[in-house]
């Protein structure tokens, strides 16, 4: 009989998260483990204190995991832990040697065993956190996810779909039937949609607003969510958005929130949309970025917030390479 031990996090403690949590945790560990259930013994659940809204056995047997004995318990509370995180301790009668399951910010756990990273950056559009992001992570021969291109997607699919964004069972429906896949060719993210690689088609200017609007609906983001963490869970990576280290990620080890003057980062828009060839004038940016901001800030779901343990970085006065060097600068402190 092996010991097969895993762990995961939960973005907020719902019955829905923990749900999803632990059906996708033991999941894995059978998955990754060849497990039959048959071959299962007992299961051990424990839940970090913050978490009281549901068992996490009681989810396990709702996921189809009853048929052995279940034991959850709740750990004590402890300072400076990894907040909203269960753990699993799986028996079972294998052969081969048992394969542990870190998912989620949970990976940050055990980085002996995973020996993943995890960098979550955040911040308001047009701080620098894409190019600091992107760099980064070509620095740390990592992956780097670009969330706000999920996003971008997703309304451009609504566009496609005649689908309007104040309507939310006509967004609902093209959520349920959307084929959305992120792809990584030559080290470059490539965004999919249909079958059809839009890394361009999302950028145009009038796809941010859209792209903010659809971004406030709970179920486009639950669906994002999950799609980003299967990504994080699976390997190194670098992940920039808004709500990272707040709501996606929030146990990942480095996390950094990247902010910058609104004319500042108005200007930077203005000229990177310039040099993509679009006719934009600087003023109708500025309006655009206040507008996004108020709207991202100000949401019910996951709204644009700096994490209480992340680093801020101001990078008005900064160049681009100065605000990499100082993320690296922080990650290797760390390590
Ligand atoms: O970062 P970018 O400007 O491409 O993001 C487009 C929009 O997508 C943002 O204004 C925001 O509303 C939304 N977004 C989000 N959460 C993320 C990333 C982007 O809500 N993690």
């Amino acid at each position: 009989m092996k010991a097969i031990r895993g762990a995961t996090t939960i973005a907020a403690d719902t019955p829905e998260e923990i749900r999803g949590a632990v059906k996708e945790l033991l999941t894995e560990i059978k998955n990754r483990n060849g497990l039959e259930l048959g071959s299962v013994v007992c299961i051990m659940l424990s839940s970090t204190a913050d978490i009281t809204s549901l068992y996490p056995a009681k989810a396990a047997r709702e996921a189809g995991f009853g048929g052995c004995p279940l034991f959850s318990s709740l750990e004590p509370l402890i300072k400076g832990a990894l907040p909203l995180c269960i753990r699993a301790m799986v028996l079972a009668e294998i052969c081969g040697p048992a394969v542990p399951v870190y998912l989620r910010g949970a990976a940050a756990l055990r980085r002996d065993i995973t020996g993943r990273l995890v960098i979550a950056i955040d911040g308001p559009a047009g701080s620098g956190k894409s190019t600091a992001a992107k760099n980064l992570a070509k620095r740390l021969n990592i992956l780097y996810l670009d969330t706000g291109a999920m996003y971008r997607a997703c309304a451009l699919e609504c566009v496609n779909r005649g689908a309007d964004l104040s309507d939310e069972a006509a967004v609902r429906d093209v959520m349920e039937k959307l084929d959305l896949k992120i792809e990584y060719r030559e080290g470059r993210q490539v965004t999919v949609l249909d079958g059809k690689d839009v890394s361009e088609e999302i950028r145009r200017p009038e796809i941010s607003q859209l792209a903010s609007k659809v971004s406030a609906y709970g179920f486009v983001r639950s669906k994002m969510v999950d799609m980003q963490r299967r990504i994080a869970s699976e390997m190194s990576c670098v992940m920039d958005g808004r709500d990272i280290g707040t709501a996606v990620l929030p146990g990942a080890e480095h996390k950094f929130f990247i902010t910058a003057s609104a004319e500042v980062r108005a200007k930077r828009r203005y000229d990177e949309d310039r040099a993509k060839g679009f006719a934009v004038s600087y003023d109708e940016i500025l309006k655009d970025i206040a507008e996004r901001d108020r709207r991202d800030e100000q949401r019910k779901v996951s709204p644009l917030r700096r994490a209480d343990d992340a680093v801020l970085v101001d990078s008005s006065d900064m160049t681009p390479e100065e605000v990499v060097e100082f993320l690296a600068n922080k990650i290797q402190e760390k390590i």
